[in-house]
């Protein structure tokens, strides 16, 4: 049983942008509860659905993405080389899988939203030469891309106190922030407009959720902040202004153990957003589409 959920529920009504999801993504069809991806699409936009943007995270998700939005409207993708992807694709496999994708972002330039996802993942990447990898590759992103003038979505995990690299206990990726660090460096190298970047599913450190506002970055609350305080803690001292909404479906859910998500869940970030705040739902749901409007440049 979910345990006890004191902030009111989404009300109906609402206007909602599901800024970053899974639809369609590989699931496993073994005890597969959710609705089909098409059904998960008409009752997003049955129910108050503005836009929604889903994002791949290698070439093969890349593909169904494409399959899927083909003469759909209100919804748009990313194009996304996942820190996990950068960690779990056989070697063999790699250099092939990755020239293909350097590809595909020429092709598809006109068609994606942003960039991503991309970004650092720790907790995935343990090691030093498995950290040094992602770093590797995020620069050959950036490198790629930041003529494009396209926004970017970053995943960026930091590694928990009993993640650190034991061969290399002292070194600075180990650190609480070490990941946000890594990529705030690399930002700046690369000389991108943190206008442009969006932390999705923003997990902290708390100091960062007043610190990457102020220095202009979007930071995406998803859907199960419902549930977790820490997810609502983190974005409590965040200016509304830099706040946009997301379920990150299929994973995760707003208040039981996922991944059993669906896009429509995003009214469950307004919730808890306009609970954190100590606002009203319309107003979180008002700022956060317009926000979310202005970060992609969504013709509506
Ligand atoms: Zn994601």
């Amino acid at each position: 049983m979910p345990k006890k959920i004191n902030i009111p529920e989404p009300e109906e009504n609402l206007k909602i942008v599901d800024v970053h999801c899974h639809l369609p993504f590989p699931r496993p069809k073994k005890n597969d509860r959710l609705p089909s991806d098409e059904q998960q699409y008409r009752d997003f936009l049955n129910n108050g659905g503005v836009y929604l943007v889903t994002s791949s995270i290698n070439n093969s998700t890349l593909e169904l993405i494409l399959n899927f939005v083909k003469g759909k409207e209100k919804i748009g993708f990313t194009i996304g080389w996942a820190p996990q992807t950068v960690t779990f694709t056989p070697k063999s496999l790699y250099n092939r899988d990755w020239k293909d994708w350097v590809e595909n972002v020429q092709i598809y330039q006109e068609k994606f939203l942003a960039i991503g996802e991309i970004g650092l993942d720790f907790h995935h990447a343990k090691t030093l030469e498995k950290r040094e990898k992602q770093v590797t590759e995020l620069k050959k992103i950036f490198e790629l891309t930041k003529e494009f003038n396209k926004p970017y979505v970053l995943h960026v995990r930091n590694a928990a106190e009993h993640e650190f690299d034991r061969d290399h206990p002292k070194h600075r990726y180990n650190e609480r922030d070490g990941a946000t660090k890594e990529i705030l460096n690399i930002v700046k190298d690369f000389n991108i407009n943190p206008k442009h970047i969006m932390w999705h599913c923003f997990s902290g450190p708390d100091e960062y959720g007043i610190l990457l506002p102020k220095q202009g970055y979007t930071l995406s609350v998803p859907s199960s902040a419902y549930g977790i305080n820490k997810w609502r803690r983190v974005t409590k001292p965040s200016p509304l202004s830099a706040l946009v909404t997301e379920t990150d479906s299929y994973y995760q859910h707003p208040y039981l153990r996922g991944p059993i998500n669906v896009p429509l869940n995003v009214k469950y970030s307004i919730a808890a957003i306009a609970y954190s705040h100590n606002t009203s739902q319309q107003e979180v749901s008002k700022i956060t589409v317009e926000n979310a409007i202005n970060f992609y440049a969504l013709k509506l």
